[in-house]
Order: C-alpha cells, then sequence, then structure tokens
C-alpha cells in the first residue's frame, strides 16, 4: 500500500483570549516547527490563521495548536475548514485586520516573565535595571488599554515614541517582542521619578535608576512610600519594622485588617509561611495575586502586620520595578492598596499627591498613565483548587463562558459592597474589576466609568436589558432604575448568589443551594442571609431559611457584635442571659436592656436571617470581639480559633423550613459559661452549622430529588465550615460545586444577576 501525500490548506480561527498573550508568535513557532507555510493574523473576532502543506503536516501543527497554547491563553472557539491550496511558500505573522465587529478580549495584565527578568538583571543588556521591561508574554495589558483593538495607538503607551531598537523588535517575526505593543528600553519608554512630600511640599529628588535606589534607601530607613506599580498606587513600608508598620496603620486609618506583602522570591515566601504546592503554584502564576498562606510562628514579620491572623497575604514582584526594589531592599515589604479606609486606591498622580500626602513620606512614580484602576487578586488554595477572594488585576477582564446565550447584551450592575459590574454579550460574561463599595462619589464614578469602558472595548454600542439587587437602597440599584434601558430585571441577591455558582460551574440544573452571607434584600422586603434556595437561573423557591431575629440598630449591629449576643441570648435564656457566666455579659451587659427594647418595638431594627450576624454572635458569646472594625472581622477570627480536631456538635435543629439559631448560641453559651475552651466551643459552633446544613441539604433532596448543591455567599469565605460541609454532603452523595472563577462572596453577585436575566429573556 503506497501513503499518499496530499496538500492542504487549511483556515483556522480562534476566538477566546488569544491576542497579547503571545499567541501570534507560538502560532509561528509552531508553523516552523511543523514546516506548514501560510500566515497568521489578529482580527477583530480572534486570531485567523491559514495553514498550508502535507496533510500530515497540518494536522500536527493543529494539534500542538489545540494541546499547548500559552499559559494566559484562554480558547474558547477553535473552528477549521479546508480551502484551496495557494502554494504558499513562507509562513508569516501580518499586522492586524481591523473590519468587522470587534467582539476578541483584552487580555489581563501579566507578571513579569522569566526572560524579561533575566534581561533586567543582566549588566550587558540594553534593559539592564529597566523598571518597565515587557515582553509579548508579560507585561501591562488591560490597565493600560483606553479604546479596541489592543494596538499600542489605543494605550497609554501611545504617546511614547519606540527609538530604533525597540521598532526593530516590534517588527521582528522572531522577536520575543514583535508587536508586543507595550515595547520599551530606557531609550524611548517610561521613567521612574523619586519625590518627596514635606510639609506640603512636594519635591523631585531623583530620576530613573537613582529614583529606585533612594526609594529603597528610604524603605530601609522606615520611610513609607507611595509606589505607582501597574493598577494603582500601593503604600509601601518595611514589613519587619513594628513602627513603620504602625504608623502606616495609623496613617491610613486602617486598625486591624490584614496588610499584603511582597516578598521576593518563594523563597523568601518559605521563610514567613507554609507554602503548599498549589499555593506555590498561584504565587509564581502570570496573575500574580495575593496567596492566603498559613504563617510560620516567629518570623521576622512585624506582629502589627496581621495581628492575631494565622494567614499572610503574600504576592511576587509582578514588574520589574517590584523585581529592582525588593532585590534592594532584601526585606519583605507590606505592599497595600493606596487609598484611606474606605476610599478607592488612588491611580492618577495628582490624585494620589493630594490623598496621599498625608500618608507618604515619598513618592514613586512614573510618567506612563494607567487607565483602569485594578486593585490586586487575593486567592486561597482550597484543597488543589483556587479559591478567590477578589478577582481583579492579572484576571480581569477575561471573559467567563457561561451556560446561557445572551440574546441581547446585558449589563448586571451587581451589589454594594465587593462591588462588581458585569457585561454579558454572546456566549461570554465579563466581570468587571473590583470597584469596592458602592458608597461614594468616587466609587460611583469607578462603576460609571468602567461600564462606559468595558462596553468600548467589547464593542458594545447599547445594553438593552439591565439586571439590578432588589434592595433599594443600593446605589447601583437606583442608577439601574434611572438608567434608559428598555429591560429592567431585579435578581434577588442569594438567587444571584446560586445562579453565580451555576455559571462559575458552566451549569444550568436546578440545585439546592445554599447561599450564606451578611445580608441581602430578599423578595418579601426583609433581610436575607442564610438561605437554603431550591434554584437554577430562572428563578428559585425558598426551601428553608434561618429563624429571623432583629438586627438592633441596623448598621450598628454589624459593627457591634455584642448586640446580636444580646438578642440571641435574652432569646435563649430571658432574664437568665443576664446571669451568664460570660465576659460579653459582663463588659456589655449594662448596654443590652435599651437595645433590647429598641428590637421589641421594632425601631431601627430590621428582622433578618443572617449567616453573618449568626457569627457575630457567636463570636461574641466566645469572649473574642464585642466590637468589629470591618465586617466579617469577627467570623474570621471564629474560624481562625476553632479546634479542627474536635468532633464538638451543638445543636441546630431543622423543622418547618426554619433553622434554630437560638438552640444554637444557647448551646454554645452554656458550654463557654461552664469553661469550656474557646477553640472546642469555636469548632462546635461550625460543627452544628455544618450538621444544620446538610440536614436541611437532606431534607431538600428527599422533597426534590436534586442531588447537587451549591455553595455560595460570603461566608463561604470560611474554609472550616466550607471543608466540613463539602466533606458531610460528599458523603451522603451529593454532588457539590464551589465557586471556581469567580469569588462567593459579593464580587461574584454580578455574574449571577447577568445569567438569570439572561435565562429570564428566555
Ligand atoms: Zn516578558
Ligand atoms: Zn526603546
Ligand atoms: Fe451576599
Amino acid at each position: 500500500m503506497t501513503v499518499m501525500h496530499r496538500r492542504i490548506r487549511r483556515r483556522f480561527h480562534i476566538q477566546g483570549v488569544v491576542q497579547g498573550v503571545g499567541f501570534r508568535p507560538f502560532v509561528y513557532g509552531r508553523a516552523i516547527e511543523m514546516g506548514v507555510t501560510g500566515y497568521v493574523v489578529n482580527d477583530p473576532r480572534g486570531v485567523a490563521i491559514e495553514a498550508e502543506g502535507d496533510e500530515a503536516a497540518v494536522a500536527r501543527f493543529e494539534a500542538a495548536l489545540r494541546a499547548d497554547p500559552p499559559p494566559l491563553a484562554s480558547i474558547t472557539s477553535f473552528q477549521t475548514e479546508d480551502i484551496d491550496i495557494a502554494d504558499a511558500t513562507t509562513f508569516e505573522i501580518r499586522s492586524s485586520r481591523s473590519e468587522g465587529r470587534v467582539r476578541v478580549s483584552i487580555p489581563p495584565d501579566l507578571a513579569t516573565c522569566r526572560a524579561c527578568a533575566a534581561e533586567v538583571e543582566d549588566v550587558r543588556d540594553r534593559r539592564h535595571r529597566y523598571a518597565f521591561t515587557n515582553c509579548t508574554d508579560c507585561g501591562p495589558r488591560f490597565t493600560i488599554v483606553a479604546a479596541s483593538p489592543y494596538d499600542r495607538v489605543n494605550t497609554t503607551m501611545a504617546s511614547f515614541e519606540m527609538c530604533r531598537a525597540c521598532a526593530a523588535e516590534y517588527s521582528d517575526q522572531g522577536s520575543r517582542r514583535f508587536h508586543a505593543q507595550p515595547i520599551a528600553c530606557p531609550e524611548c519608554g517610561p521613567r521612574l521619578r523619586l519625590l518627596t512630600a514635606e510639609g506640603g511640599a512636594i519635591e523631585e529628588e531623583a530620576v530613573a535608576t537613582e529614583a529606585l535606589e533612594g526609594a529603597a534607601e528610604l524603605l530601609i530607613q522606615g520611610a513609607i512610600v507611595a509606589i505607582k506599580g501597574l493598577g494603582g498606587f500601593h503604600l509601601a513600608c518595611d514589613a519587619t519594622n513594628a513602627n513603620a508598620v504602625k504608623r502606616l496603620r495609623a496613617r491610613k486609618h486602617r486598625e486591624a485588617k490584614p496588610l499584603a506583602l511582597m516578598v521576593a522570591d518563594l523563597a523568601a515566601a518559605r521563610e514567613l509561611a507554609v507554602i503548599t504546592s498549589q499555593e506555590e503554584a498561584l504565587l509564581s502564576s502570570p496573575r500574580a495575586p495575593i496567596v492566603l498562606s498559613r504563617r510560620r510562628p516567629s518570623t521576622a514579620v512585624a506582629e502589627e502586620v496581621a495581628p492575631g491572623n494565622p494567614y499572610l497575604g503574600l504576592m511576587l514582584p509582578y514588574t520589574p520595578l517590584h523585581h529592582l526594589l525588593l532585590a534592594a531592599v532584601r526585606r519583605p515589604l507590606v505592599m497595600t492598596s493606596g487609598n484611606l479606609v474606605d476610599e478607592p486606591v488612588a491611580f492618577q498622580d495628582d490624585d494620589a499627591y493630594e490623598r496621599l500626602q498625608q500618608v507618604a513620606d515619598a513618592f514613586l512614580i512614573h510618567d506612563r498613565p494607567i487607565r483602569t484602576r485594578c486593585d490586586d487578586s487575593v486567592v486561597r488554595a482550597v484543597g488543589s483548587q483556587e479559591y478567590l477572594i477578589r478577582r481583579s488585576r492579572g484576571y480581569v477582564p477575561q471573559p467567563i463562558s457561561v451556560p446561557t446565550t445572551f440574546s441581547r447584551p446585558v449589563l448586571a450592575t451587581g451589589p454594594e459592597l465587593k462591588h462588581t459590574f458585569c457585561l454579558g454579550v454572546e456566549d461570554l460574561a465579563v466581570v468587571s474589576h473590583h470597584i469596592g463599595d458602592l458608597q461614594n462619589y468616587a466609587a460611583m464614578a469607578a462603576f460609571t466609568d468602567g461600564v462606559a469602558h468595558l462596553k468600548r472595548l467589547f464593542d458594545i454600542d447599547e445594553v438593552d436589558v439591565v439586571a439590578y439587587d432588589l434592595h433599594p437602597g443600593y446605589l447601583a440599584t437606583r442608577w439601574a432604575l434611572s438608567s434608559e434601558a428598555p429591560t429592567k430585571i431585579g435578581v434577588q441577591h442569594h438567587h444571584a448568589h446560586i445562579a453565580s455558582c451555576l455559571a462559575d460551574n458552566n451549569r444550568s440544573d436546578r440545585v439546592i443551594g445554599l447561599a450564606l452571607d451578611g445580608t441581602g434584600m430578599g423578595d418579601d422586603g426583609t433581610l436575607w442571609g442564610c438561605e437554603i434556595l431550591v434554584a437554577d437561573l430562572t428563578g428559585y423557591e425558598r426551601f428553608a431559611h434561618l429563624a429571623p431575629v432583629s438586627l438592633p440598630g441596623g448598621e450598628a449591629a454589624i459593627k457591634e457584635p455584642w448586640r446580636m449576643a444580646a438578642v440571641y441570648l435574652e432569646a435563649g435564656f430571658g432574664d437568665g442571659a443576664y446571669q451568664l457566666a460570660l465576659e460579653v455579659v459582663r463588659e456589655t451587659g449594662s448596654k443590652w436592656a435599651p437595645i433590647l427594647k429598641m428590637a421589641r418595638r421594632g425601631l431601627n431594627s430590621p428582622e433578618a436571617t443572617s449567616a453573618g450576624r449568626l457569627f457575630d454572635a457567636a463570636a461574641a458569646v466566645c469572649g473574642l470581639r464585642t466590637r468589629s472594625s470591618y465586617e466579617g472581622q469577627a467570623a474570621a477570627e471564629l474560624e481562625n480559633v476553632a479546634d479542627p480536631s474536635s468532633g464538638l456538635v451543638y445543636p441546630f435543629p431543622f423543622s418547618d423550613g426554619r433553622l434554630d439559631g437560638v438552640s444554637l448560641i444557647r448551646a454554645l453559651a452554656e458550654d463557654v459559661a461552664a469553661g469550656r475552651s474557646v477553640p472546642e466551643a469555636a469548632a462546635g459552633f461550625h460543627n452544628g452549622l455544618a450538621a444544620g446544613l446538610v440536614e436541611t441539604a437532606l431534607g431538600a433532596r428527599a422533597a426534590t430529588g436534586i442531588e447537587v448543591v451549591a455553595l455560595s455567599g460570603g461566608t463561604w469565605q470560611n474554609v472550616f465550615l466550607l471543608e466540613r460541609v463539602r466533606s458531610a454532603l460528599r458523603d451522603r452523595g451529593f454532588e457539590v460545586l464551589l465557586h471556581r472563577q469567580v469569588p462567593c462572596n459579593d464580587g461574584g453577585v454580578s455574574l449571577g444577576q447577568a445569567v438569570v436575566a439572561s435565562a429570564k429573556l428566555i
């Protein structure tokens, strides 16, 4: 038998995140390797390739494209078609085509690659010690892009004219910098400047390499330096200097929330924390998030960095500027967001001078503008899985493939806290960068600018449909209701959470949803927060919930967990509550009568089924905390103190569609008053909560036959609870869905709103 060598030409069209991630050089490399001819070109919808050659060679070429795309590429569609041969003799990279509708994704910002880091260290390289070195595999993307397509003229690099050497690399198909839009060098690119701020006067101290050395010297001496990074300003100080960290906290008005650290490399990370292999992969990924890792006892890091917290938030350098700075200071740096408490991060120079002058002793800045603010992302590892706490730099705006098709463009306007919004178009959902708490003008402006910007980047002229949270007081809701979109769809908060978890797993079936969080507006006008829903994308039934209690003082109940302890203990013990041998009674009992009276009369005391407030009550009963400086603080401390080896389980009975939180707190209080250790008692609370939720899920399965459970809502950041509930459900034969690409907290709500709105349109 003879083997036929047939010459063919095949056209490929690949969509997804395929521009700005080194895709064309990758295609070029494979084409040369496999001996095919033709070309590759970016077009408005992705990458188009025509490959010609021996049938087997073309097949090998195709297999290589499918099997091993560049690390940050994400392919959502891969189409092929055989066409007439054209007798091409070479393979070439052609310049971009710009006709047609733009539906291409702008890539996220990528951490400095190894090749660039090596050049920065190499004394013979022309980019030696150059803080803005980048290539097609790394560098700024989303934060500098102003319009689509992703070409230099549409970025904040447009005003920098390439020098001859850079221009040569940019147009050399064999170069790592072929069509690297932010390409730069010390000759032609952005420059560093060091400014000192004293008594309201800003003075220039040094430029370029000397600016960097000056900043390092100031940090070593204990100064606070505001550093302009990729997506905004950081406030940095020496993490081993307790006084510097204390001063930073005091000036930033940040009492207790842990501060993120940047360390030089994995070895330095290992000195501070126990790094699992999963955490190592997350730390060194091109997305370079902050990774929460279990800290080692007695390290060089000042206690003030994360007081009483068993975790440290660590990240590795993700720009050459960071690499150079960390190498110069040779110690971990606090790198916290450049803002005062409750404000958005500064990202424009003038705004930074104005707002951060009272915090920073000096500014290390540069002249490459940041188009879009993008905070550091925060993740942790749950088993072998990445679990996001905050999804922003490095992840945004990578689209998420969802289980529905948006028949019309949808804008989901998101919740109030940890705000993101989401654009749904065709089969993609684009969840925005982290906007923060939508409670002030600056955040609102970031939201409306973000909407306009992402609409432009994804070529959406008009959104026909807006989805919004049912809470009438949320600024995003008011904005949605006053918009001119012809269709407005309200989505219940906890339904949005569960739908978000479904979409995140690319699922659309009916599930048992355990939605646990602080609070969200229910469809009956009361506040919900511990909801067992039977839900799919189109709708839900409220199968069960925590028995409601009142939140005395409303918002004040969030700041003062003792108020929730008072409500629960009075419900559990009546006047006997005042006799309990508990620290919270001794400390705050004298303040209970007026607030309980207020609660009984229903004055400023909304009824709520909040899981978050149940945790607050438990933490206060355990004597951990009577006041919180940020939401979720008490709950996090209760989780951190809980003894994982304890088998203690307090009762959390389920009947008539209600979970009885009063019984749970009563058992906890009796046990603590009788001298039970706090770590065991905290475990008993968690285990009881888990057992009650699992029992409720069993009840829902018996009633509906559904065997899939979705876990969503901010309470599921509690990994102690998450792991117990997940394994108990699995033991009973359930399939358990966790979030994978968006956070379980309110940062993921906009995705859920978008897919619910889309499902309701059909
Ligand atoms: Zn690079
Ligand atoms: Zn140059
Ligand atoms: Fe929520």
